[in-house]
């Protein structure tokens, strides 16, 4: 695979957005048929990514694997799936900004070192590996992918240090950002696992637990699928580190910062089934309706019916309905076959899926007071068509309620978000925001009150809605 001798060119400054990832990841130690379990448990992280998919498989000894673009069910037959033996594995789902859906940016990342094999398999962004990247070619090093993740591979490759755990140690120390990662590791006769989270705890990543064995992946809805029992979450800088002899060992990065979980995996990225950073999705989502619900009610507002913006504005317009009392109807109907919009990498598009997308039930929509609740509202370029859909259809009145803060900078830790000059409420007040959307009224999420209603103790990352960055994006600002 990554074995292969393509040169890819050194990255300009521009290449650090191509650099960003946000994806799912999976492992599977010492259960039967672990090609086959990682399959199904990253086809439950599907919404994670879905631009290309890979599973690299141990038997003990040598590592077999496959990846490809597309979905997981397009990427794998059950005569690869049947090639890749082994009771332990890792996987990936992979879902990339403009410019990096290339093969060779597939992941897990497999290379061969002067220690034997590695592969990895990543969830976030390092916000220093351009930075890395460009002092590691200077030393000589080429690399093969467009991808932050490398860097993680030549830096272990460089590491020194008496036993793995040192390396692992030194290598994890340089780099900076969100990563959750598992990774294959040869040290002498063995191959290890290790699944490990970032000292700040980005991006989520669980651990369960499968007849003798254990897995782990992005979000828990993956044991759900494959019938492993949810044993806890990975605490920030954790390490669990999986070997013959010992079993499964937790251990502690030197770092300790604040931990910074992103608060919109629970507003959007997760699926609500997951329970993420201790808690449900899909309870954390209707709670946020119920606070836009309470802020109406305080105004005296009342509406004929709520909807949701199919899918994921629907449990927080359920949220709003039973907080209200207002009837929830679906509105919108959503056509299921044709991905995520926002997911696909380009302009045209997104622009030509959203309208083949949704389909409004007019029946129920004409001559009412409508509020239509979205998780949030990135370039607005959705809504916009959304709500002319619904006008179309006969709405009386539309009036928008976000379940979030105003979207006002760049996540630099792995969720897709576009460039500040691209987000609508970077550059628009909300009555400017609210005539561009041809809405009767919008309303967002106040963060403090988000805080309070959800009854977070842990301090969480909230960059994309406060512009604070628990850790400075260094490569971006390699761009200004
Ligand atoms: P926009 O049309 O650009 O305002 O996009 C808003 C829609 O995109 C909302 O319905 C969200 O559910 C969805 N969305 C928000 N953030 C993301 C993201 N990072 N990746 C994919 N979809 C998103």
């Amino acid at each position: 695979m990554s074995k292969a001798s393509s040169i890819v060119k050194p990255l300009s400054a521009e290449s650090a957005d191509q650099m960003r990832d946000k994806c799912g990841v999976f492992a599977a130690w010492d259960v039967p048929e672990a090609a086959h379990l990682t399959y199904l448990g990253l086809f439950a992280l599907q919404h994670r990514g879905q631009e290309g998919a890979g599973i690299i498989t141990s038997n003990g000894e040598r590592l077999i694997g496959h990846r490809g673009q597309g979905l997981v069910s397009q990427v794998f037959s059950k005569n690869e799936l049947n090639q890749l033996a082994g009771n332990r594995a890792i996987g990936h789902v992979r879902y990339s900004t403009a410019g990096g859906s290339h093969a060779k940016n597939l992941q897990p990342l497999w290379v061969e070192s002067s220690f034997g094999e590695v592969a990895v398999a990543h969830n976030g962004n390092l916000t220093n590996a351009l930075h890395l990247r460009r002092d590691l070619e200077k030393k000589g090093s080429v690399f093969q992918t467009n991808v932050d993740t490398e860097v993680i591979l030549h830096l272990l490759a460089r590491s020194e240090g008496a036993t793995l755990r040192d390396r692992l140690t030194k290598t994890l120390s340089q780099i900076e950002g969100a990563f959750s990662l598992t990774l294959f590791v040869r040290e002498g006769a063995e191959t290890k696992l290790f699944v490990l989270k970032d000292p700040h705890g980005f991006r989520p990543l669980v651990l369960g637990k499968l007849q003798n064995g254990f897995v782990a992946a992005s979000e828990s809805v993956a044991f759900d699928l494959i019938g492993a029992d949810f044993v806890r979450e990975l605490e920030p800088g954790e390490v669990l580190e999986f070997s013959e002899k010992e079993g499964m060992q937790s251990w502690f990065l030197p770092e300790r910062p604040k931990p910074a979980p992103c608060v919109f995996e629970w507003i959007y990225f997760s699926r609500p089934d997951s329970v993420v950073f201790g808690k449900s999705v899909y309870e954390m989502r209707k709670k946020m309706g119920a606070l836009l619900a309470e802020e109406d009610r305080k105004k005296g507002f009342k509406a004929d019916m709520v909807i949701g913006v199919p899918d994921s504005g629907i449990p927080a317009a359920i949220g709003y309905s039973q907080e209200s009392k207002t009837p929830f109807e679906m509105g919108i109907i959503r056509n299921h076959y044709i991905g995520r919009t926002f997911i696909e990498p380009h302009q045209m598009i997104r622009d030509f899926s959203v309208k083949i997308k949704q389909n409004p039930l007019p029946e129920d929509l004409k001559g009412k007071r409508i509020v239509v609740v979205d998780d949030s509202l990135v370039r607005g370029t959705t809504s916009k068509k959304i709500n002319t859909l619904l006008r179309e259809a006969g709405a009386a009145e539309i009036h928008m309620r976000i379940s979030a803060p105003p979207t006002i900078s760049p996540c630099y830790y792995g969720i897709d978000t576009p460039e500040r000059q691209q987000l609508i409420a970077a550059r628009q007040s909300v009555s400017e925001i609210q005539s561009f959307l041809n809405v009767d009224s919008l309303k967002y999420l106040d963060l403090a009150s988000l805080y309070e209603k959800l009854g977070t103790k842990t301090s969480m990352c909230d960059a994309c809605f406060s512009g604070k960055y628990p850790v400075e994006p260094k490569d971006n600002l390699l761009r200004v």
